[in-house]
This record gives structure tokens, C-alpha cells and sequence, in this order.
């Protein structure tokens, strides 16, 4: 345990963190038929409010989807190999979330938290374990779960950051999708001016989704489209503006400036605008997320989160490391690449989706 413990801390989340993170993606177009896609999905609006058949469907759905993820089979897998309880397993269970990026700090206060009570005998057995664990996992997140409520303002304005490849375009697509079938006006500004393919993969994504997109073309100001942008929308009396923008430019500097700049064109017709400064992560990346919020909320100002493609091969854990470093609110979760594949975030749903239901089943 020494040794692994040394490992982890003697990684750290490094400065470069930023630089490495950025990869190169094909604007490809998003999986299709989305429509065919999702079919349990209940409509968009039932999966934040949570009613009796949507939320039986919607929790099967979370399950599948995060079944994949290095948390969930590492989790399943310690308790099916060691199903007694003892201080072996709350060892096993202490690496199996650093391992996932639950983070060190985060690892620790859990796993010694149900130590003390394994100690005090408060646990039958494992399956009492587990159920606290749940109960402690959900107690993490539950105070970053504070959904975007997007209707304060009109239009309201969202910027979209972070590093490029975490999914900010697509992320784009599926809340013009989420909030066109709420019957709300949606409009797109083609704010990431850096990339060639970035304007027309968000223009794909307005087109299948009906949604209007205001764009200038590569290399232009990303200031000057999504300033047109606001007043386009402004005038056409639009409820949502959501405002890509790029995740690289030449410097880091030179992102932050620009997205300091986007800020503040904004603020010259609205005071409060932007309303939401949402960054999105990608949740394979482990503890670099952490420094990359760091980075956008001391440049740019974060109100909130997204954590993509916790479908895939992502471990699940960092979810636990941002909300207990940062404490800002997580308001939705990418759970696939189709355009209903975004979740308002939903901690019990999430955490039952990592944990097996129950031993020995
Ligand atoms: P951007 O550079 O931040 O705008 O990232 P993009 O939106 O272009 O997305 C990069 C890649 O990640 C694309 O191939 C997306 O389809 C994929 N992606 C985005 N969100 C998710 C998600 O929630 N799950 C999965 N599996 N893939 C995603
Ligand atoms: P600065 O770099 O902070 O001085 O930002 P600017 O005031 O130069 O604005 C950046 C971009 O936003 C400009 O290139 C314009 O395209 C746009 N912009 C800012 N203010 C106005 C304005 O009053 N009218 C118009 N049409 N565009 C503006
Ligand atoms: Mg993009």
C-alpha cells in the first residue's frame, strides 16, 4: 500500500496537464439516428423531475451506460473476489478508488470514514458496507447537483469552455436538442473561429436540430460572432444563446485571452451575460481535470460543469475529485455521443449506476 501510495501522490496533477490534453478531433458527425438511439429515454423534460416509470428507465439507462466505466468493474470485482468484511477489503477498496481518479483526498476521508464504523461494528456484513459506501458517494455529490436553470434571463446566455476534444460542440448539440424539445428558442454562435471543421460540425448539429447558428466563418473574431450572435438573438427574441468556443490557440495565454475578450463584448450589451460559463471535461482524463478547472476558473470564471463520456472507458471517479476540490455545481453528464445522450446530473442514479446492487446476487 506504501508504495502505491507514493505512485499516486508522486503523479500529481501536472502544469502541463493542459497542453497534453488537447488532442486533436475530427469534427465527425455525431452517431446517427440519434432518434432510434435512446428509446427508453424518457422525453427530456422527465429526467430531472423524477416521476415513477421515467425514473425506473432513466436509472436502467445510467446503469448501462456506466456499466462500462473502470469503477463500476473494479468495484464489482472487489466485492465478488472479497466479500468479507475486514481491513483487507477496505484496503482493496481504498486502491480501487484512487485508481479511478476519486483522488487521494477524497479515497481517504471515505475509506476511513467506514473503517471506523466497520471497527465500531456498525456493518452485518459487506453488503451493509456497500450500502454505506452508496450512502457516502451520494453524500459527496449531492451538494454539486444544482441544475442549470436556464430561464432567468432571455436570452440567457451559455459560454461553452475548455480544452478542445472533451466534447464542448457536442455538448452544444444535445442542449439545443434538450432545450428545443422544451419548446425554447435555441440559438448557436460558431464562437471556436480556431478550427476549420469546428463552425460547420456545429452547423450539423443546428441543422438536425433545427436550430439557427451564427457563424463568421474560420478565423474570425470569436468576439465579433458571438457579439452578432447576442444581438441576433436579441432581436429575434431567442430564450437560450449557446456560444462554442475554441479549446486551443496557439498559447494557453492566448485562449484565455480570448475567452476573457468574448466575456467582455458580452457584458457591453448585457451586464449579466454571460450567464452560465460552463466547462466541459472530459471524464477520461483523470486528474488533469483538475488542474484544467483550475486554469478556466481562475482565467474565465466557471459557474458550472459537464463531465463527458462517462459512457466509455472513463473510470467514473473524477466526478467525486471535482466535486470535493471544487464544489461547483455539475449540471449535466455525457453519457454517449447521440443528441439525448446528456443527462441532468443526478448523484443517486449515477452512484447506483457504479456500485453492484448487492452481493452475492
Ligand atoms: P470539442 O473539441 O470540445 O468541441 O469536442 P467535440 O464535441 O468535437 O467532441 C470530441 C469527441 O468526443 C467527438 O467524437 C464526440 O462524439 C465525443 N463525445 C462527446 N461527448 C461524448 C460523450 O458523452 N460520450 C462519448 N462516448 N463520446 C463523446
Ligand atoms: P477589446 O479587444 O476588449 O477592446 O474588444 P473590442 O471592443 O475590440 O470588441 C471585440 C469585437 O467585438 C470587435 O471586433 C467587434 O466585432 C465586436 N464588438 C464590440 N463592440 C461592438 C459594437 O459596439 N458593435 C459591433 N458591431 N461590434 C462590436
Ligand atoms: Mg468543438
Amino acid at each position: 500500500m506504501q508504495g502505491f501510495w507514493k505512485k499516486i501522490i508522486g503523479r500529481g496533477d501536472s502544469a502541463q496537464a493542459f497542453e497534453t490534453d488537447a488532442q486533436e478531433t475530427m469534427p465527425a458527425a455525431p452517431a446517427e439516428p440519434e432518434d432510434l438511439r435512446d428509446e427508453t429515454q424518457p422525453s427530456p423534460v422527465a429526467d430531472s423531475t423524477t416521476t415513477q416509470p421515467a425514473e425506473i428507465s432513466t436509472r436502467k439507462n445510467w446503469r448501462e451506460r456506466l456499466s462500462g466505466s473502470g469503477l463500476a468493474r473494479n468495484l464489482g470485482a472487489l466485492f465478488v473476489r472479497h466479500p468479507k468484511l475486514d481491513d483487507d477489503l477496505l484496503d482493496e477498496l481504498e486502491t480501487t478508488l484512487i485508481t479511478a481518479d476519486v483522488g487521494v483526498a477524497a479515497t481517504h476521508g471515505l475509506v476511513e470514514d467506514l473503517r471506523r464504523r466497520m471497527h465500531k461494528r456498525e456493518f452485518a456484513d459487506a453488503n451493509a458496507l456497500l450500502d454505506a459506501l452508496r450512502a457516502a458517494l451520494v453524500a459527496l455529490l449531492q451538494p454539486v447537483a444544482q441544475p442549470l436553470d436556464a430561464t432567468t434571463h432571455k436570452p440567457f446566455v451559455v459560454l461553452v469552455v475548455g480544452v478542445n476534444g472533451v466534447g464542448k460542440t457536442t455538448t452544444i448539440g444535445k442542449l439545443a436538442r434538450r432545450w428545443r424539445d422544451e419548446r425554447r428558442g435555441v440559438m448557436l454562435a460558431a464562437g471556436d473561429t480556431f478550427r476549420a471543421a469546428a463552425v460547420a460540425q456545429l452547423q450539423e448539429w443546428g441543422a438536425r436540430n433545427a436550430v439557427p447558428v451564427i457563424a463568421q466563418g474560420q478565423d474570425a473574431d470569436s468576439a465579433s460572432v458571438v457579439f452578432d450572435a447576442l444581438q441576433t438573438a436579441r432581436a429575434k427574441n431567442v430564450d437560450v444563446l449557446i456560444a462554442d468556443t475554441a479549446g486551443r490557440l496557439h498559447t494557453q495565454a492566448g485562449l484565455m485571452n480570448e475567452l476573457a475578450k468574448v466575456k467582455r463584448v458580452l457584458a457591453k450589451l448585457d451586464e449579466s451575460a454571460p450567464h452560465e460559463v460552463l466547462m466541459v471535461i472530459d471524464g477520461t482524463t483523470g486528474q488533469n481535470a483538475i488542474s484544467q478547472v483550475r486554469q478556466f476558473r481562475d482565467a474565465v470564471g466557471v459557474t458550472g460543469l459537464v463531465v463527458t463520456k462517462l459512457d466509455g472507458t472513463a473510470k467514473g471517479g473524477v466526478v467525486f475529485a471535482l466535486a470535493r476540490e471544487f464544489g461547483l455545481p455539475i449540471r449535466y453528464v455525457g453519457l454517449g455521443e447521440g443528441a439525448t445522450d446528456l443527462r441532468v446530473f443526478d448523484p443517486r442514479a449515477f452512484v447506483d449506476g457504479l456500485l453492484p446492487t448487492r452481493l452475492g446476487e
